[in-house]
């Protein structure tokens, strides 16, 4: 199994679920090295098996060289999970271009890069799972999240036709429209705005990254 930022946060949280559970882990980070080794560390320490691997999603050459790697040092893959993301608060007649490119690169371009990679050894074997972490704000809308709520939503117009496209192939393909989950990634809230967020989800909570890595792990 391969998971796109698993060095932090839902994406650690899943990685160490899916070791747990017998899969052969490939750690994907970008600038957290210390923190993905701890990640595999902590799976090896459990008697699982781990790699970590350094890569920017947002570059094409750079993953499609990971995706070789994957399958060069365990001959398969058989999991995909891109869940690799950042945000982006504010106005959006505040954003330049460099932050659109680089939340859309990020988020959903680096998407496409994987499945693309990836796809192929699925195919060959016809099996293969592909799970791809968004959020609810790409159905609903988020205000100041506009470009980051159009990332997600890509992503649920990408899931659903390559649902349909890889389903002969013995590949399902899904998204999981996290609402808000309990990672660094909502470090910048204080507590009256984390209240006010917990209003608009059902559930009245953040959810913990653990939470998801139990609906990827019953997806695969
Ligand atoms: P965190 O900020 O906690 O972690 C982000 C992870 O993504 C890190 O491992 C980081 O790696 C990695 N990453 C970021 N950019 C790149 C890149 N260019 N290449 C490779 N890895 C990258 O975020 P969360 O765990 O909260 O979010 C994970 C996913 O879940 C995202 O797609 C996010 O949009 C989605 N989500 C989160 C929600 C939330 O409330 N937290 C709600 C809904 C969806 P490194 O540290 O090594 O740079």
């Amino acid at each position: 199994a391969l998971v796109t930022g698993a060095s932090r946060g839902i994406g650690r949280a899943i990685a160490l679920k899916l070791a747990a559970e017998g899969a052969a882990v490939v750690i994907n980070y970008h600038g957290s090295m210390e923190k993905a080794k701890e990640v595999k560390a902590e799976i090896e320490s459990d008697g699982g098996i781990a790699e970590i691997m350094q890569c920017n999603v947002a570059d094409y050459q750079a993953t499609e060289a990971m995706i070789r790697k994957v399958t060069d040092d365990f001959g398969r893959l058989d999991i995909l999970v891109n869940n690799a993301g950042i945000a982006w608060f504010g106005l959006l007649t505040d954003m330049t271009d460099e932050d659109w490119s680089s939340l859309l690169q990020t988020n959903l371009s680096s998407v496409f890069y994987c499945c693309r990679a990836a796809i192929p050894h699925m195919v060959s074997v016809k099996c293969g799972r592909i799970i791809n972490i968004s959020s609810m704000w790409g159905t609903a809308g988020a205000s100041c999240e506009a470009a980051y709520s159009a990332t997600k939503s890509g992503i649920h117009g990408l899931t659903k036709a390559l649902a349909k496209e890889l389903a002969p192939s013995n590949i399902q393909v899904n998204a999981i429209a996290c609402g808000v989950i309990d990672t660094e990634m909502n470090a910048r809230l204080n507590e009256e705005e984390r209240a006010a967020l917990a209003e608009e989800i059902p559930s009245g909570r953040f959810s913990s990254p653990e939470e998801v890595a139990e609906l990827v792990l019953l997806l695969c």
